[in-house]
């Protein structure tokens, strides 16, 4: 611990009253520092406590200085019985604690030079909003402890609000869940968890929360933090030996959202941690927003625990848009383009792009793109040749070969076994997989999709598809694996 922490002296000292002197004052809070020190991590110590200062003690008072209403609430939050008993401990009689935020001559100076001082972006950690709450705070900006490990500032993006959403049936439910939170935070849906396919709005839905919140309660500590960013913060802190502080920044929080928490599967360590933070917040009826690309109990490698708090608050599956959902987003992109489509425009592209909001956004930037730049009028002719390419490429990707080469090597079996008359569970599961996935992804006949298997007639292929489309819905390793042999066939 540094040791200039000790030679700090106080900035007001005035011991009222009671018998303590000036000197005494001033002598006691670098033994309470010190006593402080001893007890909690150096990280803890050094940044709760390095700008604290000593403003008095009287008989049965000591009043603390902090610099800021960030600090004032973390320190009564969490270190108040700290500072208590190590107070009692050098003046040997138990006095109450009270903190209270200061002003120094530095920071009026530094507000003075410049009203903007708001902490550098890399302080914050990603996409944190620390609103500025009432109270004698000097200065309305955001205020954030310095983190070493903070990397890059996550910001929101503008465009993923409510309004920028359009609402079906596939993703009506989580919508409402996320109003209900909004409305208030905590107390209804808790952790609120959303699972759903790649492309289909799930970020969208969570950053949404969050500028709504953002809002509604300027004051509110919220969090926005794709997974990958969680872990690789929580790896980052654990080498540079500064967990605690990693830990103190997540747990304050009054709402946390985390994207893509399917990424903490394999990662023990990364899980337990989150697995504590989890319980904290949840104790204390904090906000918890968590996303995935599956349920929680299909997220493989995950601890039962955690899979068992994901289903504790609401879960909700977010599905493919129907027609007319993809309708309305298509209208919704263009007139953020500031263009009309017209409707059998709309409707070639709806009946066209099924899979994800992010395919339909990128064809709907393309055709206004290519219209532009080929100075072409917006018709149904142009949208077909502009694309054409694009539909018709990811049709025609898509070949059996492409699929058994994807089947063999997911589940290690070789082409010949899966032509072959072997009925092995482990030979059989891929050939039905290969069956199910030709039917889906090609436009072969059940005979023809037989042909490519050791010549098995259209009822085997018929009964392997049905059966592989069945069994998903109980048993997720495989659904999991057919999701990951699809999205390769999609990619
Ligand atoms: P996910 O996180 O589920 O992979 P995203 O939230 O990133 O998906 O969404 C992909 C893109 O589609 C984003 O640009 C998002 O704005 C858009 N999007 C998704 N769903 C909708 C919707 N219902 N209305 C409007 N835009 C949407
Ligand atoms: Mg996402």
């Amino acid at each position: 611990m540094p040791d200039d922490l000790y030679a700090r002296g106080p900035l007001t000292v005035s011991a009222h009253g009671g018998e303590m002197s000036e000197t005494t004052t001033e002598t006691i809070w670098p033994k309470v520092l010190k006593q402080l020190s001893e007890k909690l991590k150096e990280g803890q110590f050094a940044t709760w406590f390095s700008k604290t200062s000593c403003l008095e003690v009287s008989d049965d008072l000591i009043r603390v200085g902090v610099p800021n209403n960030f600090y004032y609430e973390w320190l009564t939050r969490q270190y108040a019985a700290d500072v208590k008993v190590a107070a009692a401990e050098v003046v040997g009689r138990e006095l109450s604690v009270v903190f209270e935020v200061v002003e120094s001559e530095e920071d009026e100076e530094a507000v003075a030079a410049n009203e903007a001082d708001a902490p550098a972006p890399q302080e914050l950690p990603p996409g944190a909003s620390f609103g500025a709450q009432a109270g004698r705070v000097h200065s309305q900006q955001p205020v954030a402890i310095a983190d070493p490990n903070a990397g890059r500032t996550l910001q929101l993006n503008d465009e993923y609000t409510f309004e920028h959403f359009v609402v079906g049936p596939g993703n009506r439910m989580a919508h409402a869940a996320a109003m209900a939170v909004v409305e208030q935070p905590g107390r209804i849906y808790n952790p609120l968890f959303i699972h759903g396919g790649l492309g289909l709005g799930k970020t969208h839905v969570l950053q949404g929360i969050c500028h709504e919140l953002m809002a509604r309660q300027p004051g509110l500590r919220i969090l926005y933090t794709p997974c990958e960013q969680f872990v690789n913060r929580f790896i980052a802190a654990l080498e540079k030996g500064c967990v605690d502080l990693f830990r103190d920044q997540f747990r304050m929080l009054d709402v946390l959202v985390i994207d893509d928490v399917h990424f903490l599967a394999n990662k023990e360590q990364s899980q337990e941690e989150f697995f504590h933070t989890f319980n904290v917040l949840y104790e204390q009826h904090k906000q918890i927003i968590l996303s995935s690309d599956s349920a929680p109990k299909e997220i493989p490698t995950i601890e039962e625990r955690l899979v068992s708090r994901f289903k504790w608050g609401l879960v909700c599956k977010m599905e493919k848009p129907t027609f007319e959902t993809r309708m309305a987003i298509i209208r919704k992109k263009a007139a953020g383009q500031s263009l009309a489509l017209p409707d059998d425009v709309v409707e070639h592209l709806a009946m066209s792009l099924k899979t994800s909001v992010r395919e339909i956004e990128g064809a709907v930037t393309s055709l206004i793109g290519y219209c532009s730049l080929m100075n072409e009028p917006m018709t149904l002719d142009t949208a077909r040749v502009a694309l054409g390419d694009l539909i018709g490429s990811r049709q025609r990707r898509v070949t059996v070969d492409h699929i058994i080469a994807l089947v063999t090597e997911h589940y290690n079996v070789k082409l010949s076994d899966l032509q072959s008359k072997k009925r092995f569970q482990s030979i059989t599961l891929p050939r039905q997989v290969c069956m199910f996935l030709a039917r889906k992804y090609t436009n072969h006949s059940l005979a023809e999709i037989g042909g490519y298997f050791g010549g098995r007639d259209h009822s085997t292929v018929l009964y392997a598809t049905e059966k592989i489309e069945g069994r998903q819905k109980d048993c997720p390793k495989l659904k999991r694996s057919v999701d990951e042999i699809s999205q390769a066939l999609e990619a």
